[in-house]
């Protein structure tokens, strides 16, 4: 049954939005069906059809681009698990994003962001808001609150941060950079992929909207593509969900609702076994002698590791570390790796491995990528839930190839 939203954390990402007895159902599953349904008949012509007198929660739909039973279950689950009011579900973080900054601005206006962004966010910025829609940005270091406030200016229309960043794993102070969006009435989000919504929740520390690629820890299998966005703005809500329904069109499938729902069940149960494997892993780099640097706010090392106690509630399952050598090392460590998969993405089960500078970063310039510190022996590394040792003795494999290159037939 339905928990009321004081119920725990763990207690609400099995049961929210779950209702055996949800109107029109008649088994009792307990598990949320997948509704497949592109439209739902209506009891009769004098139904009345406004979006607003149609209501999910009622049990009442009418076309699955506007809503539909599984996404709404989804929605509903999302919304709580962030301490929002409302939430929506896209087909891919990359939609939720745009629509949440599209629903901000307008030609004209100012957006200032973080300069450590996922690399897409940043071309997303760049090629469709600044060139094609005439909005003005600025990239700015936030970690220094100071620098997110020389930027806003009274043009300044949003503002958007991610922390932890992609992939160096600073942050940025949620709460100094909410009460600057607030003293200038400016909105201000946060793309809360990395940490997820079990180790922080933007939205309770002063951020107006929060946006997640589901895609990553919230399914965290790594089988779906899917965005969510949530707020407890009444006015954004209805802007997003406007340009999400009626201006775009972008919705995530029934099928994916349903993924991200069962994935959701067991966020706490990941979330901590990413965590204290990412901790034993970034232990292990620390102490490493090829190792330069490792960036992981759970070490002390970190230079926002009391910020990161203060305003998480952990410190997840992502790091990077800089290795003491040069791209030809990078590359003999990652081919040797076993268990660590060489790909894109984060946030799935099984331990991911890769090269910021060659992978997810490659189309931002080189100048802009070294700028901030995405050098050619970074490497990030979305830790999964294995057992530990066998992650380690797989990154001892890397450092041993490193040590000892291939042999030819001519070194015999
Ligand atoms: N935000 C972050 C932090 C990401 O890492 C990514 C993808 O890697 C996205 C947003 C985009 O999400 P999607 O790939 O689901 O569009």
């Amino acid at each position: 049954m339905e928990q009321e939203d004081h119920a725990a954390f763990e207690t609400r990402t099995v049961t929210e939005g779950e209702d055996p007895f949800r109107v029109g159902s008649e088994a009792g599953d307990v598990a949320t069906p997948i509704h497949l349904a592109s439209t739902f008949a209506l009891p009769g012509l004098d139904t009345d059809l406004s979006l607003e007198n149609v209501d999910p929660d009622r049990g009442e739909f009418l076309y699955s681009r506007l809503s539909n039973p599984t996404r709404h279950a989804l929605e509903k689950r999302l919304a709580s698990l962030e301490g929002g009011e409302h939430a929506m579900a896209f087909s891919s973080g990359t939609a939720a994003i745009f629509t949440t900054m599209l629903s901000c601005v307008e030609p004209g206006d100012h957006i200032v962001a973080g300069d450590d962004l996922y690399a897409g966010t940043r071309r997303m910025l760049e090629s469709v808001f600044r060139d094609r829609l005439d909005v003005a940005v600025t990239f700015v270091d936030a970690t220094e609150t100071a620098s997110v406030e020389d930027a806003v200016t009274d043009e300044t229309a949003f503002i958007w941060m991610e922390t932890p960043t992609n992939p160096r794993m600073t942050l940025c102070d949620v709460r100094a950079i909410a009460n600057i969006a607030d003293s200038y009435d400016t909105s201000f989000g946060v793309d809360n992929t990395f940490a997820s919504s079990y180790f922080q929740r933007p939205l309770e520390l002063g951020a107006d909207v929060v946006a997640h690629s589901t895609t990553k820890y919230l399914n965290g299998h790594s089988d779906s593509v899917g965005g969510a966005v949530i707020t407890s703005d009444d006015d954004l809500a209805e802007e997003i969900a406007f340009l999400q329904q009626v201006g775009i069109g972008d919705m995530l499938a029934p099928f994916d609702s349903y993924l991200v729902l069962r994935g959701l069940k067991t966020l706490s149960l990941r979330m901590r076994q990413h965590e204290t494997n990412a901790m034993a892993i970034a232990e292990y780099l620390e102490d490493h002698e090829a190792v330069s640097a490792v960036h992981y706010p759970g070490l002390e090392s970190h230079p926002q590791h009391s910020l990161a106690r203060r305003q998480m509630d952990g410190f997840g399952g992502i790091l990077s570390f800089e290795l003491a050598g040069d791209l030809e090392d990078a590359k003999r460590f990652l081919e040797a790796l076993e268990e660590f998969t060489l790909a894109v993405s984060v946030g799935g089960v099984e331990s991911l491995i890769e090269h910021p500078a060659a992978m997810t970063h490659e189309p931002v310039p080189r100048q802009e990528r070294e700028a901030i510190g995405i050098t050619d022996t970074l490497i990030r590394v979305s830790v999964g839930v294995e057992a530990p040792e066998d992650l380690l003795a797989d990154l001892e494999r890397g450092f041993e190839a490193i040590q000892k290159p291939t042999t030819t037939a001519d070194d015999d």
